[in-house]
Formats: structure tokens, sequence, C-alpha cells
């Protein structure tokens, strides 16, 4: 196993719409390295395009949230129906030290490849819908910054041309 870089905000993987999984087995052989980046930056999900591929798919892990669940691997997501509002705070991997709320659909209902290449639709909420919406985002290139009003984006608008510029140490959480 090997860690990977984490990109930051400023590099143009992070900008593209993430091309399909069309060869599953070539993600298993990544996803060792994948857990074990996001568990050493402390993250709870991180996307292919933050360790600079660009294929469509993610791994998650918030069993430390909540025990009940497993970590997860999510490959080619669509979002086919969302519902309802909720506050979050948010914070990112390739955007470090900034967090700010984003307001986000409560409940989705998502189709995505499992790790057998199965093909299934179900509904997520909480925590676990609000971090898949944000890798979703990841995969298609667009940050939580991008959901924030012009007035909140103003605030952070020079730290994120700063880390565009230099990149800059990962600390805190997430995703
Ligand atoms: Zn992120």
């Amino acid at each position: 196993m090997a860690l990977l870089p984490v990109v930051k905000y400023g590099d143009p993987i992070l900008r593209k719409k993430t091309a399909p999984v069309e060869n599953i087995p070539g993600v298993l052989d990544l996803l060792d390295d994948m857990f074990e980046t996001m568990y050493e930056e402390g993250g709870m999900g991180l996307a292919a395009n933050q360790v600079g591929l660009d294929m469509h798919f993610a791994v998650i892990d918030i069993t430390h949230e909540e025990e009940d669940e497993a970590p997860r691997v999510f490959i080619n997501m669509k979002v086919l129906e969302s519902n309802g509002t909720s506050d979050m705070e948010e914070g990112c991997l390739s955007i470090p030290d900034i967090r700010a709320t984003v307001t986000r659909p409560e409940m989705i209902l998502l189709r995505y490849q499992d790790e057998a290449g199965e093909v299934r639709e179900d509904q997520f909420e909480g925590l676990l819908s609000r971090v898949i919406q944000h890798e979703v985002d990841h995969l298609n290139g667009i940050f939580f910054t991008d959901h924030l009003t012009p007035a909140k984006r103003s605030m952070i608008i020079k730290r994120l041309a700063e880390i565009a510029e230099m990149g800059a140490p990962t600390t805190g959480i997430v995703l």
C-alpha cells in the first residue's frame, strides 16, 4: 500500500468531469491506496480525481461518526432524485483550512455501481447523503465553495487564490 498525493484547488483535474469507469477490476487495485490516503489525511470521503485519477469513483467511510455504517465504494454515480434541504459545515482535503456551511438536498436517490459492478439504486440521507453529494460534485468538477453565496465566497476568495498558487499543507478534516 502507498499514500497518494492529494491534489489541491487550482489543479485542472479537479475542474474536469471525470471519465466513467468501464474496467472495475482496475478500480479495485486502487482501493487500498485510496482508503489509506483518506484515513491518513483524516477525510470521510475521497474522489479519484483528488489523487489525480480521471476516473468516476470515490471511497467513503463515515464509520467514526456512524458506527453502523461500513466503508463504501461508489462507482459511476448519478443522483436521480433529491428531496428537502439541509445545512452542514463542510471542508475539503483539496481546499486546506477552509470550512463553510453548505446547503444541499437532505435526501438523494443515487444510481451507482458497487465493487462487484452491480448497478444499484439506493436512497441516502443524513451524513452519508452529504458526503456522497460532495464526492459526486468532485467527480463532476465542482467544489463545495461553488455552492456558497457570492458574499460568502468573497470572504474566502483570497485564500482560494493562495492555495491555487502554491498549494498548502492539509490540516483538519475532511472529504
Ligand atoms: Zn472535497
